[in-house]
C-alpha cells in the first residue's frame, strides 16, 4: 500500500468502545489503572499506555502514528505550534557554549528565538550562507550543536543542497534539523536527503484549511542526541504538547493533505507563469518556473511540486500597499496554505520590528508581496491581482 493509504486506513492502537471510524477525541487529563504494578510501569515506560495528557493521548498518539506512517520515522512528537517544536528541538540539542549553525534567511521567528532568545542562556549562533559549501565547512567546529535549516526559506524561496550539505555537517559529527513547512513530507523524503529530524508547522499544510495551531518533530533517530532529551526531557518539563482537539483536527487534515496540496501547488504554478506577463510586477519568485534559479535543485530533492507560496515585487513599498489594500478576493492575512488564498507584505509584518539593516541583511526587501496560493480558480485569482494592479 502507498502510503497515504496506510496514513487513512491506519488501526488504533486499542479498539474503540463504539468502533467509532474516526478517532474520539479523547478530553481527558488523566487515564486510570487496574493496579499499582500497571501504574508504575506505564510511568516508567515499561508498557506503552498513556497516563496524563500533558506527554501522551490517546488522540494525539494517533496523529502522531499517522505521520509515521507516511514519513517512515521512528518517532513523531506533536507539539501546540511550529515554534513550539523548533524550540523544544534545539533545546534538547543546544547547551551553553555550544552554537547552532544557521542562516540569516529564517522564519522571523526562529531567527530572533536562536539569535535573541537562546543567546540568553549562553547558546551562540553562527550565521552563514547555506548555498556555500566551503562556507559551511569553515563554519563547524567542535562547539556546534546542529546545523538548523528552512527546505525552501520563507519568504526568499532559497533552497540550499541538502545532500551536499548534510554530508559536511555529518563529517563532523554534527546533525542536521531542517524546517520542512514549506513541501509536505508527502512529496519527498527528508531521510534520503540526509536529515537527521525535521520540525514542520502543521498549523499550515496539515491542519487542513488553517483549522488549529500545530508542530511535528520527525525523529529518523539518526541522532542519538535528540530522541531521548525530546521525549523524555523536554515533552514533560516544557509542557507544549498538541491538544487533543487540536490532533483530531490535523488527523482529519492529514487525510486530505495530499489532494488539497496537489491542487494548490498546480494552482500556484498556473498563477506565477500568468503573473510573469504583467508588465507592472517586476519580479515573480516561484520555484516551480523553469527559469527559477532553484528550479532543477528543487525538483530533484523535492520532486516536481515546488509549494504553493511565491512572492511578488512591485516597485515601491507604496505600490505594495496600494495593490494590499486595492484585493477583493485574496484575504489580507498572514499564514501559509490556508484554503484560500492570502497576501501579506513582509517587510512591515512578520518583519517589522527588525531593523532596516537586520532585513536588508535577511534579504526581507520593502518591494516583496507574498502570496500563499489556495484552492481557488486560478482565473478568479488571477482577475483580483490584475484588477489590484491598476
Ligand atoms: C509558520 C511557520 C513557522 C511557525 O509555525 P507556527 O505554527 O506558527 O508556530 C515556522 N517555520 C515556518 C517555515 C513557518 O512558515
Amino acid at each position: 500500500m502507498k502510503k497515504t493509504t496506510q496514513a487513512i486506513h491506519l488501526p488504533y492502537k486499542r479498539r474503540d468502545a463504539y468502533d467509532a471510524l474516526s478517532m474520539p477525541v479523547y478530553h481527558a487529563v488523566a487515564f486510570e489503572f487496574d493496579n499499582a504494578q500497571l501504574m508504575a510501569d506505564a510511568f516508567c515506560g515499561r508498557i506503552d499506555a498513556p497516563d496524563y495528557s500533558r506527554v501522551e493521548n490517546p488522540t494525539v498518539t494517533n496523529f502522531e502514528e499517522r505521520v509515521k506512517a507516511i514519513t517512515g520515522a521512528q518517532d513523531v512528537v506533536a507539539f501546540n505550534s511550529g515554534m513550539a517544536a523548533i524550540s523544544n528541538v534545539l533545546l534538547a540539542l543546544a547547551a551553553k557554549d555550544k552554537y547552532i549553525l544557521t542562516s540569516r534567511h529564517l522564519f522571523g521567528n526562529t531567527y530572533s528565538l536562536i539569535t535573541s532568545t537562546l543567546k540568553r542562556f549562553g547558546v551562540g549562533a553562527r550565521l552563514c550562507d547555506l548555498t556555500n559549501l566551503k562556507a559551511v565547512e569553515e563554519a563547524i567546529d567542535t562547539e556546534c550543536c546542529c546545523l538548523y535549516l528552512e527546505i525552501m526559506t520563507n519568504p526568499q524561496l532559497e533552497v540550499t543542497d541538502i545532500p551536499a550539505v548534510a554530508a559536511v555537517a555529518h563529517r563532523k559529527g554534527v546533525p542536521v534539523i531542517a524546517d520542512t513547512t514549506l513541501i509536505p513530507f508527502t512529496e519527498f523524503s527528508a531521510r534520503d536527503l540526509g536529515i537527521d529530524a525535521e520540525v514542520v508547522s502543521s498549523t499550515k499544510y496539515i491542519s487542513g484549511g488553517a483549522t488549529s495551531l500545530g508542530g511535528l518533530v520527525i525523529d529518523y533517530s539518526t541522532c542519538d542526541r535528540l530522541h531521548h532529551p525530546l521525549r523524555h526531557e523536554m515533552l514533560f518539563n516544557l509542557g507544549a504538547y498538541m491538544t487533543p482537539q487540536a490532533a483530531y483536527q490535523q488527523t482529519v487534515g492529514l487525510e486530505v493533505l495530499d489532494a488539497r496540496y496537489k491542487v494548490q501547488a498546480a494552482n500556484a504554478l498556473c498563477l506565477a507563469k500568468r503573473l510573469q506577463q504583467l508588465p507592472s510586477i517586476r519580479r515573480v519568485n516561484y520555484v516551480g518556473l523553469p527559469d527559477n534559479p532553484y528550479h532543477e535543485l528543487s525538483k530533484r530533492q523535492f520532486g516536481p511540486t515546488a509549494g504553493a507560496m511565491l512572492t511578488i515585487d512591485l516597485d515601491s513599498q507604496e505600490a505594495c500597499f496600494r495593490f494590499i489594500d486595492r484585493l477583493k478576493l485574496i484575504h489580507r492575512a498572514t499564514n501559509l496554505f490556508d484554503n484560500r488564498t492570502l497576501a501579506i507584505h513582509p517587510a512591515s509584518t512578520i518583519f517589522g520590528l527588525f531593523s532596516a539593516e537586520e532585513r536588508s541583511q535577511m534579504d526581507i526587501l520593502d518591494t516583496t508581496i507574498r502570496l500563499s496560493v489556495g484552492l481557488e480558480d486560478v482565473d478568479d485569482l488571477f482577475n483580483d491581482i490584475q484588477q489590484a494592479l491598476l
